[in-house]
């Protein structure tokens, strides 16, 4: 079994650098960001505040949440339905950020995260993978690059999906969402202190792959021999 964590802020490229090492390592590549997300979403369809703590709480009994892999892409359903690209819009960002702050839904969220990584060799990306769900990761990276590429990138991201946004719009957000996570009180989006640290602001997808592969191989060997 191996357990790999990547940490990082929005827009760094966890999830696509993640999702490449997965297919490399032949391991299951769990976007966690994909939870919050399902939350904030499931909140807003019932017109609430995603800050409002209690009222949050009170409606998480309502809420099931399962994965399901299908050829090695997850799909996250809420109460039996996949809900897609609904949870990759600007607004659900902002929402998932604002409900990942209730220590209520981070704790709904652990068993969840930790069950998959007891059952399966996992590549996990998030925010809190490598300080709280697995302290015991066998390889901890956090993955960072500069304001202004993350941002032009999920940019990129959300008009190739055909979202109307702006360049300036999305640096905003980021930026404020940024904030909150880092600075919130429970599991705040911080490098575990055995964390390696990735600037890929100047590196290709492939290259920040190949450089994250040789740590890998660095920390364990022969992943092959591990899983
Ligand atoms: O990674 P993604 O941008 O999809 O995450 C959406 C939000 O979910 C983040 O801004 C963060 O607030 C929250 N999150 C978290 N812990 C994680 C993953 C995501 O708090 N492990």
């Amino acid at each position: 079994m191996i357990r790999i964590a990547i940490d990082g802020p929005s827009g760094a490229g966890k999830s696509t650098v993640a999702k490449a090492l997965a297919a490399k390592l032949g391991i299951l590549y769990v976007d966690t960001g994909a939870l919050y997300r399902t939350i904030g979403y499931y909140v807003r369809s019932r017109n609430t505040d995603p800050k409002n703590a209690a009222a949050v709480e009170a409606l998480l009994p309502n809420i099931e949440i399962d994965l399901q892999y299908v050829d090695g892409t997850q799909h996250v359903l809420l109460n039996g339905e996949d809900l897609g690209d609904r949870i990759r819009t600007n607004e659900m960002s902002l929402y998932a950020s604002a409900v990942s702050a209730i220590p209520a839904v981070r704790s709904f969220l652990l068993d969840t995260q930790r069950d998959l990584a007891r059952r399966y060799s996992v590549i996990m990306d998030g925010r809190d993978i490598g300080t709280v769900i697995l302290p015991d990761a066998d390889v901890k990276i956090f993955l960072t690059a500069s304001n202004e590429c993350r941002a032009k990138r999920r940019y990129d991201e959300l008009i190739a999906k055909g979202q109307t946004t702006t360049y300036e719009e999305v640096l905003a957000t980021m930026q404020a969402r940024d904030a909150a996570d880092s600075s919130r009180t429970v599991a705040p989006a911080v490098a575990a202190p055995d964390a390696v640290l990735f600037d890929n602001s100047w590196m290709t997808p492939e290259e920040c792959t190949e450089g994250i592969l040789n740590v890998i191989k660095e920390k364990l060997g022969d992943p092959a021999d591990r899983i």
